[in-house]
């Protein structure tokens, strides 16, 4: 019986390490940077020197529990490291000090939501939006150092990185789609971002990722052979190459063959996966608990730590923002995606909580629309945009009119209100005067007064547009549009 493409789904399943933010490294005091001059931050610890004594880091240890509690993990009660040995030049100890059956985080979930899937997929894949990744584990270990490969054969190795703290966060094979595998990613990055545990940029390698994919009959429960895939720099690459990688599996498997496990490199600019090499056996790390490091206890003072720090996440920012300030569910969404922007507007309508809509449509609308770069924020007081909002809301001045301020103040950095003073701008509401322009549309524009008296209401709008020209623009088009009926009806 021949298969076709269609009769397979994938399975997908992350590891993901992320850098964590601390000023010194995981056991040693030497600084926690990176790009400075080659093997500046060095010391004997992380150099692998013998007879040293590594020191745990509380920092690094409050960040992962913090990130456990996020994530709604269990937290263990005590914090014990493992030896994993192996050899690699740019490890000099021989073994990475990781941990191995005591995690400090256990379980928990990260839930897609539909602005965390890529924007051309969102208005379809609505109906999963809420699905949960379930997580296996997440530990600490150290990170090793970077080895470089120069153009004249020499290599070298540069140990700023060697040492320094490293979270792990292993998914459950949950995924099946590209697209689930990048909504994982950026729903995970905000929330280390929200926490301040991570920049989790994965371009600077703050965040990195193995990314294990099968394929199955569907409807078949057990997993296919998986392969690793390496070499991703960005969240769009891990999209790009399990699309790439499910379909070469799938055209395997359609074609009679098998897949062997392996580890496959992607390549960003070719679009395609090559092997590098082949899984023969489990590796064995021979990991035993590091003798240097006494177990550390999380529930005295860390687990306690780390909750005072728990910020409101984003599913939870979204709600409140929307109920607050009663922009749209999905405005509010788009603000609370970034803490930063979600607390500019805040601060930009906390003076005039009635007008959330019209700030949030300034700033998502008018600003982020046209903004270069990522996640730039306005380089103005948030409060401009407030007192912009509250101009145009209470007639002060019009939509047009808004604009035009909007371009200034950026261009001249001052405020709405001097401003609109300023440019000579403020609306005229002042009845008598605009009873004065009526009167000469109204005497200037026989035709449309006789439309709109032959019952064409919308006649009315020719005169309207008449008096704005005669007022220059400043005329408050509402009440221009009250005047005009009231003289033409009575
Ligand atoms: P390994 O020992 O090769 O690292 P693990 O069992 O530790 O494998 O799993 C590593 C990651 O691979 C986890 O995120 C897990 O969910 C995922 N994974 C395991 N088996 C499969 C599979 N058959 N297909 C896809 N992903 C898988
Ligand atoms: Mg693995
Ligand atoms: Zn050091």
């Amino acid at each position: 019986m021949s298969s076709t493409p269609s009769d397979y789904e994938a399975v997908i399943g992350l590891e993901v390490h992320v850098q964590l933010k601390t000023n010194t490294k995981m056991f040693c005091g030497c600084k926690n940077e990176f790009g400075g001059a080659s093997n500046s931050h060095v010391c004997p610890v992380c150099l692998g020197l013998p007879g040293v004594l590594p020191v745990p880091n509380e920092e690094a240890i409050v960040k992962t529990i913090l990130t456990g509690e996020m994530l709604e993990c269990q937290i263990a009660t005590r914090c014990k490291f493992d030896r994993k040995n192996y050899f690699y030049p740019d490890m000099p100890k021989n073994y990475q000090i990781s941990q191995y059956d005591e995690p400090l985080c256990l379980g928990g979930a990260v839930k897609l939501d539909l602005l965390a899937y890529p924007k051309d997929v969102q208005k379809e894949e609505s109906t999963i939006a809420d699905k949960p990744i379930r997580l296996t584990r997440i530990h600490l270990e150290e990170d090793v150092a970077k080895s470089f490969h120069n153009d004249d054969g020499t290599s070298g190795i540069d140990f700023n990185r060697a040492g320094t703290p490293l979270m792990e966060i292993v998914s459950e094979a949950d995924m099946a789609t590209a697209e689930e595998a990048f909504a994982y990613l950026s729903a995970l990055k905000q929330i280390l971002v929200y926490g301040g545990v991570s920049d989790a940029d994965m371009e600077k390698g703050q965040m990195r990722c193995d990314v294990n994919v099968s394929i199955r009959p569907k409807g078949q429960k057990e997993f296919g052979t998986k392969c690793e895939l390496k070499n991703l720099n960005s969240i769009s690459g891990v999209r790009r190459a399990l699309k790439y990688e499910i379909a070469r599996q799938i055209e395997v498997v359609t074609g009679g063959g098998t897949i062997t496990q392996e580890t496959r490199r992607w390549d960003d600019d070719l679009g395609e996966t090559t092997l590098m090499r082949i899984k023969e056996k489990a590796h064995d790390y021979r990991y035993f608990p590091d003798p240097d490091i006494q177990p550390v206890r999380t529930d005295e003072g860390l687990y306690a730590e780390a909750k005072t720090r728990l910020p409101e996440l984003p599913a939870a920012k979204k709600l409140r923002l929307a109920d607050q300030y009663g922009v749209s569910v999905y405005q509010a969404g788009v603000l609370s995606a970034d803490a930063a922007l979600a607390d500019y507007f805040e601060r930009a309508a906390k003076l005039h909580p009635q007008h959330g809509p019209a700030v949030a449509n300034l700033l998502l609308n008018d600003f982020l629309a046209t903004a270069t770069g990522e996640n730039p924020l306005p380089s103005l007081e948030p409060h401009y945009f407030g007192e912009l909002a509250d101009l145009t809301a209470t007639g002060a001045i019009n939509s047009k009119q808004g604009k035009e301020v909007f371009a200034q103040m950026f261009l001249t950095g001052k405020a709405p209100a001097a401003l609109v003073k300023e440019l000579g701008l403020a609306q005229v509401s002042d009845t008598a005067a605009l009873e004065v322009f009526c009167d000469q549309a109204i005497a200037a524009n026989p035709k449309s007064v006789a439309d709109f008296k032959a019952g064409k209401l919308n006649a009315v709008n020719a005169l309207k547009g008449q008096v704005m020209k005669l007022s220059k623009g400043t005329a408050n088009p509402t009440l221009v549009g009250d005047i005009l009926v009231k003289k033409l009806t009575q």
